[in-house]
């Protein structure tokens, strides 16, 4: 079995990035709750998050739940910001396992192939508070830029949000040896 704790970045008073009428905080939740409802369709895994509404939890209270929960694994989906486009990933700029890098290849590998023409700003390393607290290899994905208005008019597609949730649940299933369960009727979509 293998746990995964989902954190859709920001939340409540902290709207994140904003730009181009969108907020980081809404499109964090709806990816985390898309890749949530497409892991459900994945056998051998158990999904957790970090927050399901638009509510404020500190950094290190979000790393708190993925270590009191040992999980397995720690994803963080947020957007970017600041003058820029395209999709980067990020581990912790410390020690890391061999796995923790493993898995940033792959994953980070599916979503670039998932989301098409979106510049690959490269698989980086730094010192989030997320990725530096947890307990068990993570990863944070930056996904596009809020303030730019050609990756803004991509995100306030949902069928686009539906391409990089399916980019992490790929990218999940190849790192983890995830299987699709048979008997199940393919999750519903959320978007
Ligand atoms: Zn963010």
């Amino acid at each position: 079995m293998v746990r995964i704790v989902l954190d859709a970045g920001h939340g409540g008073q902290d709207s994140g990035a904003v730009g181009n009428g969108l907020r980081e905080k809404d499109l964090t939740l709806k990816i985390v709750k898309q890749i949530g409802c497409m892991l459900d369709d994945y056998e051998g895994v158990e999904v957790h998050y970090t927050r399901t509404d638009d509510r404020f939890i500190e950094l290190c209270g979000r790393a708190e739940i993925a270590n009191k929960l040992k999980a397995d694994f720690f994803i963080s989906v947020h957007i970017n910001a600041g003058g820029g486009t395209g999709f980067e990933s990020y581990i912790y700029n410390g020690y890391v396992s061999s796995a923790t890098i493993a898995y940033q290849n792959v994953i980070h590998a599916e979503i670039v192939k998932a989301i098409g023409n979106v510049k690959d700003r490269g698989k980086k390393r730094a010192d989030y508070a997320v990725l530096r607290e947890t307990h068990m290899p993570a990863i944070l994905t930056e996904n596009l830029f809020i303030d730019n208005a050609n990756d803004a008019a991509k995100l306030k597609s949902d069928q686009f949000l539906q391409q990089i949730a399916y980019g992490h649940i790929i990218g999940l299933g190849k790192a983890f040896g995830l299987k699709k369960k048979g008997e199940k009727l393919p999750c519903k979509k959320f978007l």
